[in-house]
C-alpha cells in the first residue's frame, strides 16, 4: 500500500490515547510510555468539545481521509473539485502529470480541459446559495475607528465594475496587471477582478521600492498598473503613486511603456493630490470605474490558464517569479483553508497577512472567499497605536480565527502580555502561524496567553511555489507539540531524503522534498521553466525539493529546521538554525535570534549567534553567558555558540523572515558582499549590526 509511512502508523497509535484537558502537560510524557525528555515533546491535547465539533476530529479519521487521498487522487480531489462551479468537467482520466525528472521535462496539471472560473465560484457562487447578505470583508484602517465592510452582493457588484473597466481599456484573457495597492478592500477586489476576466494579475507589496516595483513590471509588462495616491502606515504617510511613477520611468528606459496607470483615491491616507499627474496614461479610479455596470459577464478559462503571476518573498536570494493556474489552486486553496482553520460559516477571520505575498492571495482573499467566509482586512501595522492593536480588532470584529506570523508573534511578547489581556479574546477558537519556524517558547506564549489555552495552533509550513498548506495540524484531530508543523495535509507525500537523494524512514533528519504533485503546486518560474527544473527538481531527481530542511521524530511529527543553505556544520554535526534559535529565545531574556555559520579554525565552522533582547534588558556579559549555557543545557556542548552579537533589530524581509544570508556576511565580516539587500524590510539595521559587531 502506499500509505505505510512511518507517521500514519504513529498516528494509529495515538489515536488509542484518551484525549486529556487543553493544557500543556507533562502527564502526556507518561501516558505515552515513551521518553519524551525534552520539553519541546510535550503534547498539547485538544479539549474533548473542540474534537467533537472539528470537521476532522481523530487520527483515525484523518488517517482515512489522507490515505485515500494517497491512493486514489483522482477520487479524493474530484469528489471535492466537484463543489465547485466548472463550467465544462474534466476528464477523469487526465490527471497531473508525474513530477518525476527523469522522465523528461517537468508538467504538472490539475483538471486540464475543464472550464471555471475562480471569482464565480468565490462570489457569484455564494450569492446564488444565499449568501450575498453576509459580511465577506470587515475592513480596518490604520486609525483606529476607520472602518468599511461589503457584502458578497457588494462585493461582486465593485468587482463586476472594475472588470467592465478593465475590459473597456482593452484588458483581456491572458493579459498581465500589476497590482501595487496597500491593504485596501480595492487589493482584492482587483485581484478578483482580474480573475474574473482571464487576465493575470502580479500583485507587488506596497512596501516595495520603485526599483523592485520596476523589475516586476518589466518582467510581465503588464497593459495596466493599479495603485493609489498613497497609504497611511502607523504614522507615516507613504506615496505610492510617486513610487509608481519613478517605475515607469525607469520602465521607459528598457522600452517597456505601460498605457494606464488607474489610481485609487485613498481619502484615509490623504486627498487627491496631483504630483507628476500624466493626462491618459493617470486615471482616478473614482473617475471611471463606478459608471461601469456592476453586472459583468465571467471569463470562463482553462483549469491551466494562469491566474497570477507572485514572487518569492527573497529571503535567500533574488525572488523568484511563480506561476499558479485556476483549478488545481482554486480547489486547494479552498480546501486547505477549510480543514486547517477548522472553518465553520459562523467564524470571522483574519489573516494578518498583506496580499503582496502569498498567504495573502491563498488565505486573504481566494481561500476563504472560495468558503464564503466573512474576512477582515487590516490596512495597518499591528502595534499602532499601540501593541494592543491586534487584539482589539480581534474584539471589535469578534475574530474566531487569527491567522500570523511568528515575527509578529515574538515582537508582541516582548511587549509584554499587560497588552494582551487588557482585551477579552473571548471569541478565538484557532490561531495560526506561517513563514518561519514559530519557537516553541513562542507557541506557548501563544496557546497559553493570546488564546488562554483553548486554541489550538495550526503551524502551516508552505511556499510561495506550493499555492496552499503543505504540512499542517489539523485543529482538533491530533495533539500538538509546541514547534511543530505536525502532519501532511491530504494528497502531500512529504519525504526526507539524505544528501544522495536516499529516503530515510522513521526518526531522522534531513532535506524535506515532495513526492508526487499536489493540486496548488505552481507550474512554473515565469519565462524560465529551465530554472524552475533546475531549481526544484534537479536537486533530487523524482522530488520537489523545498530547500527547507525537516525532521521527523519518532511519533511522525515534522519539525522544519530552516533552510538547508542555512545548515551549519560544527566538528561533522549538521545543526539546522531553527534548534540554536529556539534554544535562544527560551531564555526569559531573548526576544528574538538569528544564528549563522562562520569559519572555524577547529571545528570547521563556528556558530555565530545574533539576539534581540526583551525590552529593557541590558547587554552584559553575564547575559552572554548564560545565552551560551541555555543553548548547552539544552542541545549540547557542540552547539553552543562561539559569539553572541547584539542586534537591537534584525535584518527581515519585508514579510517578516529573518535573512540569514546578510547576518552571514555581517558575522564574517565580508562586508562588501551584503548581496541584494532589495527585499529588507528597513536596510539600516544592517548598519547598527555593523556597528555593534565589536561589543
Ligand atoms: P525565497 O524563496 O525567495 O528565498 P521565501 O522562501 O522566504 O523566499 P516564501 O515562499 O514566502 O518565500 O516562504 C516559504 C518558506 O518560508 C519556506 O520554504 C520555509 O522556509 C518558511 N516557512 C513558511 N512557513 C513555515 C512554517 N510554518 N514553519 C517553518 N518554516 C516555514
Ligand atoms: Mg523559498
Amino acid at each position: 500500500s502506499l500509505v505505510t509511512s512511518h507517521h500514519l502508523r504513529h498516528v494509529e497509535s495515538m489515536s488509542r490515547l484518551p484525549s486529556g484537558c487543553g493544557k500543556i502537560s507533562h502527564l502526556n510524557a507518561i501516558i505515552l510510555g515513551e521518553s519524551l525528555a525534552s520539553e519541546e515533546n510535550d503534547l498539547v491535547f485538544p479539549s474533548p468539545e473542540f474534537s467533537a465539533q472539528a470537521l476532522v476530529s481523530s487520527p483515525e479519521q484523518y488517517r482515512q481521509m489522507y490515505k485515500r487521498s494517497i491512493e486514489d487522487p483522482a477520487g479524493f480531489w474530484s469528489e471535492i473539485a466537484s463543489q465547485f462551479y466548472w463550467k465544462e468537467k474534466w476528464d477523469p482520466e487526465v490527471y497531473s502529470e508525474n513530477i518525476d525528472v527523469r522522465k523528461g521535462i517537468v508538467k504538472i496539471e490539475w483538471f486540464k480541459g475543464a472550464t471555471t472560473n475562480i471569482c464565480y465560484n468565490a462570489l457569484d457562487r455564494n450569492v446564488e446559495a444565499g449568501n450575498g447578505g453576509k459580511v465577506a470583508i470587515y475592513w480596518e484602517g490604520n486609525e483606529p475607528g476607520q472602518d468599511g465592510q461589503l457584502t458578497y452582493a457588494q462585493l461582486l457588484e465593485k468587482v463586476c465594475q472594475l472588470s467592465n473597466y478593465l475590459k473597456h481599456v482593452g484588458v483581456g484573457k491572458g493579459d498581465a496587471v500589476v497590482i501595487y495597492l496597500p491593504m485596501l478592500m480595492e487589493l482584492p477586489i482587483a485581484m478578483l477582478a482580474c480573475a474574473r476576466i482571464g487576465a493575470v494579475h502580479s500583485v507587488v507589496f506596497a512596501g516595495f521600492s520603485a526599483e523592485s516595483l520596476a523589475q516586476r513590471i518589466l518582467d510581465c509588462k503588464p497593459k495596466v498598473v493599479i495603485t493609489c495616491n498613497a497609504v497611511r502606515r502607523g504614522p507615516k504617510v507613504i506615496h505610492l503613486k510617486e513610487i509608481v511613477d519613478s517605475a515607469l520611468t525607469e520602465c521607459a528606459k528598457y522600452g517597456v511603456s505601460v498605457g494606464l496607470c488607474l489610481t485609487y483615491e485613498n481619502q484615509s491616507a490623504m486627498e487627491r493630490k496631483v504630483t507628476k499627474w500624466q493626462e491618459r496614461r493617470d486615471v482616478w479610479w473614482q473617475d471611471v470605474v463606478p459608471k461601469f455596470s456592476s453586472k459583468c459577464a465571467v471569463e470562463w478559462v482553462d483549469a491551466e490558464d494562469p491566474l497570477f503571476l507572485l514572487y518569492t518573498s527573497g529571503s535567500t536570494g533574488k525572488p523568484k517569479g511563480v506561476l499558479h493556474t485556476t483549478g488545481g489552486y482554486m480547489v486547494y486553496t479552498a480546501t486547505t483553508f477549510k480543514y486547517a482553520f477548522d472553518y465553520k460559516p459562523s467564524d470571522i477571520y483574519w489573516c494578518t497577512a498583506d496580499c503582496g505575498w502569498i498567504t495573502g492571495h491563498s488565505y486573504v482573499t481566494y481561500g476563504p472567499l472560495l468558503n464564503g467566509a466573512t474576512v477582515v482586512v487590516f490596512e495597518g501595522a499591528p502595534s499602532y497605536p499601540d501593541s494592543g492593536r491586534c487584539w482589539e480588532i480581534v474584539d471589535k470584529y469578534k475574530v474566531s480565527i487569527f491567522y500570523t506570523a511568528p515575527t509578529l508573534v515574538r515582537s508582541l511578547m516582548r511587549d509584554g502580555d499587560e497588552y494582551v489581556i487588557h482585551y477579552s479574546r473571548k471569541s478565538l477558537r484557532v490561531l495560526g502561524s506561517v513563514g518561519e519556524p514559530i519557537n516553541p517558547s513562542a507557541w506557548r506564549w501563544f496557546f497559553n496567553v493570546v488564546g488562554d489555552s483553548r486554541c489550538p495552533i495550526s503551524d502551516t509550513w508552505w511556499q510561495t511555489e506550493t499555492g496552499g498548506f503543505m504540512i499542517t495540524p489539523l485543529p482538533g484531530a491530533w495533539p500538538q507539540k509546541p514547534g511543530s508543523a505536525t502532519f501532511p495535509f491530504f494528497g502531500v507525500q512529504p519525504v526526507i531524503v539524505d544528501e544522495k537523494g536516499n529516503e530515510i524512514e522513521g526518526e531522522c533528519s534531513g532535506y524535506l522534498c515532495i513526492k508526487k504533485s499536489w493540486p496548488g503546486a505552481f507550474r512554473t518560474l515565469y519565462g524560465d521553466h529551465e530554472r524552475y527544473e533546475t531549481t526544484y527538481f534537479k536537486p533530487f531527481p523524482g522530488y520537489y525539493f523545498t530547500g527547507d530542511g525537516c525532521s521527523r521524530d519518532k511519533d511522525g511529527y515534522h519539525w522544519l529546521t530552516g533552510r538547508v543553505d542555512d545548515v551549519i556544520n560544527v566538528s561533522g554535526h549538521r545543526i539546522g538554525t531553527a534548534e540554536v534559535e529556539s534554544a535562544l529565545v527560551s531564555h526569559p531574556q531573548c526576544a528574538e535570534a538569528a544564528v549563522v555559520g562562520v569559519e572555524h579554525e577547529v571545528k570547521g565552522q563556528g556558530i555565530y549567534a545574533f539576539v534581540t533582547l526583551v525590552e529593557g534588558v541590558p547587554y552584559s556579559e553575564e547575559l552572554q553567558k548564560s545565552l551560551v549555557l541555555t543553548v548547552r543545557n539544552q542541545i549540547g556542548a557542540f552547539a553552543a555558540p562561539d559569539k553572541i552579537h547584539w542586534a537591537p533589530g534584525l535584518p527581515k524581509t519585508r514579510s517578516g523572515k529573518i535573512m540569514r544570508r546578510i547576518l552571514r556576511k555581517i558575522a564574517s565580516r565580508q562586508l562588501d558582499e551584503l548581496g541584494d539587500t532589495s527585499t529588507l524590510a528597513d536596510p539600516s539595521v544592517v548598519d547598527q549590526l555593523i556597528a555593534l559587531s565589536d561589543c
